[in-house]
C-alpha cells in the first residue's frame, strides 16, 4: 500500500529521492512470515518507515541531497537503520533534504524541490521536509528524520505532522551523516503521538559506537501517554512571543495555550533572556562544526570525484567546487573564517560562553515548570521560491527551535490546527533532559 501510494503521489510531492521496492517488499515478506508464525519482532514489525536521505543505509545509495555523495552506496547501516530492521520496519526509500542538512525549506536539495502537500506551492520546510511530507502525503506512516537547529520540528510544524527531537546522545548518530556533531540528532517524524513514542522505543538506545551516546535507563514511552497534564506547571517563555510571528500563528498557539488551562495545567511566565543571541550563536557554532567534518569530502574517500584534475589539490578543489552547493559552499567559509586563529577567540569561543548561558536559561526555567510552550515556526509553510535568495530571512525560520539544540534538550512539535487558507501550524514543547516520555504525554493531552 504504501509502494502503491508513493506511485500516486509523490511525482507531485517528490518526497522520495529514491525507492527500495525491491528491500522492501523482501522485508515485509519476512515480516508476513513471522506473524504467520506467531512471532513478530515487535508492535511495529512490518509498519513500512521513510528514512532521511541522511541515514547510511547498506546496499542503498545514501547522497545526503548533495552531488557530492551521488552514487556513493555505504557498505554498513547506520545503528539506528540496523535497530529499524531488527524491529522488523520494511524500509522504503530515502527521503528528500536540504544538501546536508542545511536549510529550512528541502530548496537547497541538489535534486529537487520538495512540496509540502498540503499546498503544491510551498516548502514543506525543512531540512527533513521529504519526511514531513512523504508523512502528510499518507506515502509512509512514519519517518526518521534528524534534527540540528529543528530540522525535525519544523517541517513537521509546517506539514500538521509530529515531531521529535530527542534528548541530545537519547539515539544513536552512528552512521548518520554530520552536519554540527555537538547538535545533531535523530529523531522520529508520525502522524500521531503515540506513533512518535513507538518509534521512539525503537530507536533509543545506548550505543558504544557512539561516544557521545547515553546511558541514561530507556523508559516506557507510551506508559503515561493518556496521563494528561493536570497538575502539570507549564512555562511560556516571553521571548518567544514577539514581533516577527505571524498573527494567526500566535491566534493558534494562545488557543493551545488557553487549551492546557482548561486541560488543567497552570500557565507560567517564564523568562530565557538569552534567547536574543541564539541565532547568531547557532550560526557560529553549526557552520564551525559543519566545516571540520565536510573537510572529509575531498574526491578521495567517499563519492564524486571531479574528472579533469591534474594534481592533488586540484582533485580537492575542483571535487569540493562542483559537488557542493552554494549554501553549503557559505557554511564551510563562515565556519573555517570563525575557526581561524585569528578570529577563534572573538567568534567561535564567545558562541560557547554564549552557548552555556542559553543552557544555563533553560536550567533555571526547569526549577520553576515541567515543560515550556511555544510555536515551531514563527510562521506558516512559504511558497517555494520566496526566501532562496535571502539566507538571512532562512535563517530566521529557525528562532524558536535553535535554542533547544543548543542546549541539548528534547523537543516536540505537535499539531496546533491551521490559518484561515489552510496551512498548518505546529505547537512546540520544550522538556527537561531525557524528559521525552513527559512531553509525549503533554503533546497527547493536546492533539
Ligand atoms: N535550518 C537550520 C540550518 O539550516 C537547521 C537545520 C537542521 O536542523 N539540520 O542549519
Amino acid at each position: 500500500a504504501s509502494l502503491a501510494r508513493i506511485q500516486q503521489v509523490d511525482p507531485k510531492v517528490r518526497a522520495f529521492l529514491r525507492v527500495d521496492e525491491a528491500g522492501a517488499l523482501a522485508a515485509a515478506r519476512a515480516s508476513d512470515a513471522r506473524r504467520a508464525a506467531g512471532s513478530p519482532a515487535g508492535v511495529l514489525d512490518g509498519v513500512p518507515l521513510g528514512l532521511k536521505d541522511l541515514f547510511l543505509t547498506e546496499g542503498v545509495e545514501t547522497t545526503a541531497g548533495s552531488r557530492l555523495l551521488e552514487g556513493f552506496v555505504p557498505p554498513y547501516d547506520a545503528t539506528v537503520v540496523r535497530l529499524l530492521k531488527e524491529a522488523g520496519l520494511p524500509l522504503v526509500g530515502k527521503l528528500n533534504l536540504d544538501e546536508f542538512a542545511m536549510g529550512s525549506s528541502n530548496e537547497s536539495s541538489a535534486y529537487f524541490s520538495c512540496h509540502n502537500p498540503w499546498d503544491l506551492s510551498r516548502t514543506p520546510g525543512g531540512s527533513s521536509g521529504g519526511s514531513a511530507a512523504a508523512v502528510a502525503a499518507r506515502e509512509v506512516p512514519g519517518a526518521l528524520g534528524t534534527d540540528t537547529g529543528g530540522s525535525i520540528r519544523q517541517p513537521a510544524a509546517l506539514t500538521n505532522t509530529v515531531g521529535l527531537k530527542p534528548t541530545y546522545g537519547r539515539v544513536s548518530r552512528y552512521g548518520v551523516i554530520a552536519f554540527a556533531s555537538s547538535l545533531d540528532q535523530p529523531g522520529p517524524m508520525t502522524r500521531t503521538v503515540a506513533d512518535a513514542a513507538a518509534l521512539l522505543q525503537v530507536i533509543a538506545r545506548p550505543d558504544v559506537q557512539d561516544a557521545t551516546s547515553s546511558d541514561a535507563p530507556v523508559p516506557d514511552y507510551s506508559a503515561d501517554l493518556e496521563a494528561g497534564v493536570r497538575g502539570l506547571k507549564l512555562g511560556v517563555p516571553r521571548e518567544y512571543f514577539t514581533e516577527g510571528m505571524d498573527p494567526e500563528v500566535e491566534a493558534s498557539i494562545r488557543e493551545a495555550l488557553r487549551e492546557y488551562e482548561r486541560l488543567g495545567a497552570t500557565l507560567v511566565d517564564v523568562s530565557l533572556p538569552h534567547t536574543k543571541y541564539a541565532l547568531a550563536t547557532y550560526y557560529l557554532i553549526a557552520p564551525a562544526e559543519a566545516s571540520s567534518n565536510l573537510a572529509r569530502y575531498d574526491g578521495v574517500r567517499f563519492g564524486k570525484r571531479a574528472q579533469d584534475a591534474r594534481s592533488l589539490r586540484d582533485v580537492y578543489t575542483l571535487t569540493r567546487e562542483e559537488g557542493f552547493g552554494s549554501e553549503v559552499k557559505r557554511r564551510i567559509m563562515l565556519g573555517t573564517y570563525a575557526l581561524s586563529s585569528g578570529y577563534y577567540d572573538a567568534y567561535y569561543l564567545r558562541a560557547q560562553k554564549v552557548r552555556t548561558l542559553i543552557r544555563e536559561d533553560f536550567t533555571r526555567a526547569f526549577q520553576q515548570v515541567d515543560a515550556l510552550l511555544s510555536p515551531t515556526s514563527p510562521v506558516p509553510a512559504f511558497k517555494l521560491g520566496e526566501k532562496v535568495e535571502d539566507p538571512m530571512a532562512m535563517y530566521l525560520m529557525d528562532i524558536y527551535t535553535l535554542p533547544c539544540n543548543l542546549a541539548g534538550l528534547p523537543g516536540l512539535s505537535v499539531p496546533c490546527g491551521f490559518t484561515k487558507a489552510g496551512l498548518p501550524v505546529g505547537l512546540q514543547i520544550l522538556g527537561r533532559p531525557f524528559d521525552e516520555a513527559g512531553l509525549l504525554r503533554i503533546a497527547r493531552a493536546y492533539e
